[in-house]
Parts: C-alpha cells; structure tokens; sequence
C-alpha cells in the first residue's frame, strides 16, 4: 500500500532546469488528493520550489542537507544543515584532479563551494556558456570514466555525476537515499509504502542509491512519459 510518491524533477518531470509544463501538474494534483508528494532534489529547495512554479509539495534539497514545506503558497525552508569543509584542502584535491585528468583549462572558478557544504567540481569551470557546458559530455561518457577516481579522492564525501559538466560533491552520509530515510522516520512510514520516480539511476547517477535500494523505484527515461506512467502506476 503506497502512501508517498517520492519524485525527483529534473529529467523526471521536466526538462534540466526548466519549468513544470500544465499537463505533469495536473497528474501530480491528481496523484497529491491520494498520496503525499515529496521532491527530493540535488538543487535548493528555492530553486525547486520556483520550478515548480509554486506547485504545493514538499520539498527536499542538497541532497537532504535543507527540507522545506510550502505554507499559505510560500516557502519555508524548515531544516536546513550546514557542514563546514577544509576548503583550501578540497581545493587542492580539485586541483590535483584537474592536473592528473588533464583539466587544467576552465572558465570562472574551479571548484564552487555552497552553504550548506555540497560542493560542485564544474569541469570546465564555473563560468563557461551553457553551450560548452551542454557540448561537454552530453552522455556522461567522460564523467563516467572518472567517476571512481573522483570518489576516491573524496571519500569522506558521497560524488554524483550532477548537471551537464559537473560532479557534485556531497558530505557523508548526504544523498537522496538518506534523505528520504529521515523523511521517512518523520513520518513514521515505512520503506515499503513509498515509491520513487527517477531518471538518474545509472553509475554515478544522483538518484542510483534510491535505485539501488529496497525502495521500489520507477525510471523515467523521458520525462515527457512522466504522466502516462504515473498514471499507469497510481491512479
Ligand atoms: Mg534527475
């Protein structure tokens, strides 16, 4: 008996980084008058929320490093985790990868560090045109390859191949996996009356833990079959 829809958005629900399209929120009003509805989401839950174009549904960012509810049509951001990193010493690990991989060119910064302590290793640099960024590695071929060498230079961390051209970093033991445990210890559910939706379920994928758990995980390898599978699945 399912009794929470977990969702990842992008690539699930929209297009990267673009906004929730009439006929995905109608399916998701729908699936929300059955089950509760919870995003769980590499980006900020700000982020999301506006993506959602304001769509009432509970939000979970960072990797589970910030959780937020939507009150009265607004955001608030009701946990919010910070982790301090050794940043001159991430830095230079960033640095020691880029000289061994043969990166040493980028545009902007090198390494991004966020608030709440994820970091972003952007390849070709902070900076650099959606267009390189998009062109880069468009099936993850390069940053599957580098993948292992990544996590084991940062292995305190949890490493996802994240955006078009980046691998996000996130402290241990944040990823959507644990997210979604705590959310669930919340609310007293079980693991069996959940069921996730996600795109991103490949080596290094940022929703493969989910996959690779006992959770019972549906992928969505185009997010325009988002609605007719959910349907197929829940209504
Ligand atoms: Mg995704």
């Amino acid at each position: 008996m399912i009794k929470i829809v977990a969702l990842d958005l992008d690539g699930t629900l929209t297009q990267h980084k673009s906004r929730l399209e009439s006929e995905c929120r109608n399916v998701l009003s729908e699936l929300s008058e059955k089950y509760k509805l919870v995003m769980v989401c590499a980006g900020g839950c700000e982020r999301v929320f506006k993506q959602m174009n304001g769509f009432k549904i509970d939000i979970i960012g960072f990797y589970g490093m910030e959780y937020s509810e939507i009150k009265n049509g607004k955001i608030e951001i009701i946990k919010k985790i910070k982790i301090e990193n050794d940043r001159i010493k991430v830095a230079e690990k960033v640095e020691q990868l880029r000289q061994e991989l043969g990166f040493t060119e980028y545009y902007g910064d090198s390494v991004e560090f966020h608030e709440s302590g994820m970091i972003t290793f952007p390849i070709i640099g902070t900076t650099a045109s959606l267009d390189k960024k998009l062109a880069f590695d468009p099936d993850r071929t390069i940053r599957r390859k580098y993948y292992n060498r990544v996590c084991k230079l940062f292995e305190e961390y949890n490493v996802f191949i994240g955006g078009s051209s980046s691998f996000d970093i996130a402290p241990k033991p944040y990823c959507k996996l644990y997210a979604l445990e705590q959310y669930l210890n919340t609310y007293g559910i079980d693991k069996s009356e959940i069921i996730f939706f996600g795109d991103d379920y490949g080596v290094g994928g940022n929703d493969s833990d989910v996959y690779n758990s006992d959770i019972r995980f549906i992928p969505i390898d185009d997010y325009r079959e988002f609605s007719r599978i959910a349907k197929e699945e829940l209504l």
